[in-house]
């Protein structure tokens, strides 16, 4: 049981309009009462009332500063204990003042995120929860701050307390068969936690797949275009971008550097890197661009190969088409209003038919069909939509992985006959694993660890 009241200046301190002073525990409305003059002393508001009123210096009677006190009694408040806030006239100078009156009362200074942590401790929020605090106080897009609320409604955790259901009901029948170990009620168990790791394998997965997916949303997908010259690089790029960044000239080798362009194609944010192509060449400013598209092309995680419709594949383009394989590249037929030279035949010997995207940039058709492509690479074809939980917490996917690697264990044991009461302990640790991500089976260290990482005041 936490029996000690705690105070914090909860707002930045600075030039700020007002402060704000959160007191929290189960004497925060008696003690800070002992500094507050009011209409209603505050041991007699009810909760979820706001007071107009003084702090005084209680051994001179002496008014310190005007303030207005918020107080919300246990359970109602974000701790779920007694909590008291003073607003008052920002200012460093006031706020420090009314902080040294209250740490004379029975009231110690917080911990940074002492105040998520005794909601966390007194059961308002689980872990994942907490940890969706913090990201929201240090999201800096609009889109990390809405997966991070999400996070703290709790769509993580419910989901993982599924998981973490089916695995109870796995070792609630595993436990049964221990007890009773006849010959084929052993075999029948093994086919159960073969069919209930793998399913909860799967669900893990989803999860950790959306991890890939929040990061593709939040940073893009950094995207080379290659190509040889003059096959529409530039023109693709500027079409993407809608602006003239990028140069676009009828001269093979003019686009002199790489210049970073970030485009949403519809739903999918790209980091494109325009290339000087691929051609070697003496000219000493495209060789500079060359060197940096080759960078490019190691460090992408989307090639974009455009060729150009209306003529046969150069030697360098079999060359290039070598080199993607195995990576996650689409190749543009571009050019396409013009008579068609390109043998597709070739092409598909390299690429699957589906990633090779016809396309006239100068008419600006087939941009859609190159979203359709991408989507297929990165999302198996489904632009996941907004409300989907996005796991974005480094140790959650940690966690995640670890579990998957459990219920492995636990799948190959079953497989391989292995006493089931052996298979029990995998199941266990799986359960385990996922239960640390929502703090049921977190232990105290790391509890004190995720928190201290809070700021003060949280
Ligand atoms: P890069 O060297 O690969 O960057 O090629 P550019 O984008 O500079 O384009 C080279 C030339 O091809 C320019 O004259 C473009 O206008 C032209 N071009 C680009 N796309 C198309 C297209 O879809 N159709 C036709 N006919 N010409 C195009
Ligand atoms: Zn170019």
């Amino acid at each position: 049981m936490i029996s000690d009241t705690i105070a914090a200046i909860s707002t930045a301190v600075g030039e700020a309009g007002i402060a704000v002073i959160r007191v929290s525990g189960p004497d925060a409305i008696k003690e800070v009462g002992k500094i507050v003059k009011s209409k209603t002393p505050l041991e007699q508001a009810e909760s979820h009332t706001v007071h107009y009123g003084h702090i005084i210096n209680p051994q001179t009677q002496e008014k310190v500063e005007e303030v207005l006190v918020t107080v919300m009694r246990a359970p109602r408040s974000f701790t779920t204990e007694d909590v008291v806030e003073i607003s008052s006239h920002g200012g460093v100078i006031s706020v420090k003042r009314i902080m040294d009156l209250l740490l004379m009362l029975d009231i110690r200074v917080a911990e940074p995120g002492e105040f998520t942590k005794r909601a966390f401790l007194n059961g308002r929020i689980d872990l994942s929860q907490a940890e969706g605090v913090m990201d929201l106080i240090r999201s800096k897009s609009d889109r990390a701050f809405s997966v991070a609320l999400k996070q703290v409604g709790g769509s993580l955790s419910a989901k993982i307390r599924d998981l973490r259901y089916t695995l109870v009901e796995t070792m609630a029948h595993i436990e049964v068969n221990i007890d009773y170990p006849e010959h084929d009620v052993e075999s029948l168990t093994s086919e159960f936690i073969k069919e209930k790791s793998s399913h909860v394998m799967n669900e893990i997965d989803k999860l950790l797949k959306t991890a890939e997916q929040g990061k593709i949303l939040r940073e893009g997908i950094t995207t080379a275009i290659v190509g040889r010259p003059n096959v529409g690089k530039s023109s693709l790029l500027n079409t993407l971008a809608q602006d003239n960044r990028a140069i676009v000239t009828d001269i093979p080798g003019t686009t002199r550097d790489v210049i970073e362009e970030f485009v949403t194609i519809n739903n999918i944010p790209l980091k494109l890197l325009d290339t000087a192509g691929i051609r070697e060449t003496m000219d000493v400013v495209e060789k500079i661009g060359v060197e940096r598209s080759r960078t490019a092309f190691t460090e992408a995680d989307l090639i974009l190969m455009v060729v150009n419709a209306g003529e046969p594949l150069h030697e360098d383009e079999l060359e290039l088409l070598e080199q993607i394989k195995g990576r996650q590249a689409i190749v543009i037929l571009n050019k396409m209003d013009l008579p068609t030279k390109i043998d597709r035949d070739i092409l598909e010997r390299y690429i699957d038919p589906e990633l090779i995207v016809p396309m006239s940039v100068k008419a600006e058709e087939g941009i859609d069909l190159l979203e359709e492509a991408i989507s297929k690479l990165f999302f198996s074809g489904q632009l996941e939509s907004a409300d989907l939980t996005y796991v974005s917490n480094v140790r959650h996917i940690s966690l995640l992985k670890k579990a998957k690697q459990s219920l492995q264990d636990a799948y190959d044991a079953a497989e391989q006959f292995i006493p089931i009461d052996m298979i029990q302990i995998d199941v266990r640790l799986a359960w385990e694993q996922l239960g640390e991500i929502v703090g049921d089976t977190a232990h105290d260290a790391l509890i004190d660890q995720i928190f201290s990482q809070f700021c003060l005041g949280k």
